[in-house]
């Protein structure tokens, strides 16, 4: 380990769809996904598909506009991860999700990664201008359906990453050097089975962090695992993070 005994162990925090499930957001990856159900609904994350196609952005807007994401709540495994934060401890969450529950629950936007952009926030395909997704949706059930920029007149769209889109190098970089530097690593309702994410569990154990995987079914990473938990997230996450606190 590289910390000095008087200093507090950085512990980093991914998360992916199964911490949200209890917040109400379906996984859209999991065996009752949505994609599974309607494979045309991948084209509404389709990076060409969505700026080349009026219809697909229509849809998408009618999409987000009905999304439970918006109106979802934080559970008791975010309040748990923001909790530690607020006792003191160095934490850093990376997160595949783009449901914004994170911060809600607590924890400093400059503290939370997210690989996949985030739901609550649009940005303009065009001049890059950013705003809160709810202004746009606001326009939305006001009467257009394929709401501009309100700078350019370019499109619109979320700033979760699209099929054919890459992740932002900034956040990646950042999480990669958050991975080498921490001392714990927790992988939480996350398959891992989703690059360069889930690269991320096996980059922590190779540094020597300890790794531990908290998720319902198998993952790949299991084997390098120092600890695997299979018990629901929103009962062993407050309990393993309660454990770094207790003296
Ligand atoms: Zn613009």
């Amino acid at each position: 380990m590289s910390a000095t005994p008087s200093s507090q162990p950085l512990v980093a925090v991914l998360t992916g769809a199964g911490i949200s499930t209890d917040s109400g957001i379906p996984d859209y990856r999991g065996p009752n996904g949505v994609w599974r159900k309607d494979p045309d609904a991948e084209k509404l994350v389709t990076y060409d598909y969505y700026m080349n196609d009026p219809e697909i952005r229509r849809r998408a807007w009618q999409v987000r506009r009905r999304a439970v994401t918006l109106t979802a709540e934080p559970n008791a495994a975010h309040r748990a991860i923001a909790g530690l934060e607020k006792a003191g401890v160095p934490v850093r969450v990376i997160t595949q999700n783009v449901d914004g529950l994170h911060q809600l629950a607590g924890m400093p936007d400059r503290k939370v990664l997210e690989l996949h952009g985030s739901a609550r926030q649009f940005v303009c395909t065009q001049c890059g201008g950013r705003g809160p997704m709810e202004d746009a949706i606001a326009r939305v059930e006001a009467g257009e359906d394929d709401p501009g920029c309100p700078i350019c007149g370019g499109i619109l769209k979320s700033t979760t990453v699209m099929f054919g889109e890459h992740l932002d190098p900034a956040v990646l970089g950042e999480a990669v050097a958050i991975t080498k530097a921490c001392q714990v690593f927790f992988a939480v309702g996350s398959s891992l089975q989703v690059h360069p994410a889930a690269g991320l569990a096996g980059l922590a154990a190779e540094h020597g962090a300890r790794l531990v995987v908290v998720n319902a079914e198998p993952t790949p990473y299991d084997e390098v695992a120092d600890e695997v938990v299979r018990e629901p997230i929103g009962t062993a996450l407050p309990r393993l993070l309660g454990e770094l606190t207790a003296h």
